[in-house]
């Protein structure tokens, strides 16, 4: 086209699995701030304006530069008006005037403690945390106040708030992989564990660890979750759990999967000290309870029969804009269903089986993106 000399203009193509997103990219404050509306907009059950707001952040993630003038943000692809003079008020101000008053309202910081306590899990979160704001709940005090009210999972992650809205690191993710592991191998010795999610594009950080179990005989997958995580129970590394069974009939549309699925908070022992010059010194006993040696964690773990392994994979290694694209336009440009059981032409009929993510690209007609691309 004749404007594509300019670099701002550079041809963008319109789905984010078409393109590659890096973790680090050039404009985080502004990619920040537009996630931030983003968030608002899906705590105000707004889906329309929280698609826009993420759509322009994860084209700005592309940019293989830092946007410098309002001038350049005119002809930016798939980033409407809204979000254009977001970005524009930041490069000219530092700041925009909508983003400050969003983070400092009263409904965005609620809904935020609210989500955290529900810990996150797809699906559940805006709505109670709408619903508490509704009934006049504004901070974790309120929420002690109404503890009675609350399921056991919400308990749990009231109990546990501290712990859960503190990052997990690499090091802590790797901890708890080798607790999963242990636990799975006392049961099937060469089950496979893999760690999915933002750890496995490459994030030093996440609000949670995912993992995905599978083997070659299903056979051995049958209540070995249970087990595992009964075991795992047993030794105190749990302190709550969830597991939703398998469902054959899950709804095709649903963001849900149909696969066995473990929520769980787990107590993470702390790492073992390194010896440090003063160990052995007596610290004074300032309060009488002993240091808590754990911290809580939460724990996606999800069984995927071996033939359903590489969509199951796909599906839980994300982002999630990423997974929602790549739905989107598995279903608009190719007429194919995707999901993370596998994925199913709509017009041919029929399923197509794949071995490894590379095979899921080339089906979609797409380039392959390694999972560290995958950050939409
Ligand atoms: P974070 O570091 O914040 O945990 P994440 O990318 O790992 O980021 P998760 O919420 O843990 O985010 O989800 C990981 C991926 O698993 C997402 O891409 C999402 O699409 C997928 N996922 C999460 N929950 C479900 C579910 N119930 N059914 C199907 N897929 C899910
Ligand atoms: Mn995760
Ligand atoms: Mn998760």
């Amino acid at each position: 086209s004749s404007v594509s000399s300019d670099k701002a203009t550079q041809e963008t193509p319109s789905y984010a699995c078409q393109r590659r997103t890096p973790l680090h990219h050039h404009n985080k404050e502004i990619v920040d701030a537009l996630q931030i509306l983003a968030l608002s907009a899906s705590f105000q059950g707004s889906e329309a304006r929280y698609l826009g707001f993420t759509r322009a952040a994860s084209v700005l993630k592309c940019l293989p530069f830092t946007l410098q003038s309002a001038e350049e943000v005119k002809d930016l692809q798939f980033c409407g008006g809204h979000s254009k003079t977001v970005i524009q008020e930041i490069l000219e101000d530092r700041v925009c005037r909508e983003v400050e008053m969003v983070k400092n309202s009263e409904h965005y910081q609620s809904m935020k403690v609210g989500f955290k306590v529900l810990t996150g899990i797809f699906g559940v979160g805006i709505r109670t945390a709408d619903k508490w704001y509704r009934d006049g709940i504004r901070s974790l005090s309120d929420l002690n106040e109404i503890e009675g009210k609350l399921t056991g999972e919400q308990k749990a992650g009231l109990l546990h708030y501290t712990d859960l809205q503190q990052p997990v690191t690499r090091d802590e993710a790797e901890r708890v992989e080798q607790l999963v592991k242990g636990a799975l191998q006392s049961f099937v010795p060469d089950v496979q564990v893999t760690m999915t999610g933002g750890f496995r594009r490459g994030k030093q950080e996440g609000h949670d660890v995912d993992f995905l179990i599978t083997h070659p005989n299903e056979e051995a997958l049958n209540g070995l979750l249970r087990k595992a995580v009964a075991w795992l129970d047993s030794k105190g590394s749990i302190l709550y759990h969830h597991i939703k069974g398998r469902s054959h009939n899950f709804a095709r549309s649903s963001t849900m999967d149909g696969h066995e699925t473990c929520y769980a908070i787990f107590a993470l022992p702390n790492a073992c000290p390194e010896k440090s010059p003063d160990a052995g010194t007596i610290q004074p006993d300032l309060d009488k309870s002993p240091p808590r040696n754990w911290k809580a964690v939460r724990v996606d773990l999800v069984v995927a029969p071996y033939s359903e392994y590489s969509y199951a994979l796909l599906g839980w290694t994300g982002s999630k804009h990423f997974e929602r694209e790549l739905r989107r336009f598995s279903l608009q440009v190719k007429k194919m269903s995707l999901n993370s059981h596998g994925l199913f032409d709509i017009e041919k009929k029929c399923h197509y089986p794949a071995t490894s993510e590379e095979e899921i690209f080339a089906h979609l007609g797409l380039l392959y993106l390694t999972p560290s691309e995958r950050n939409a």
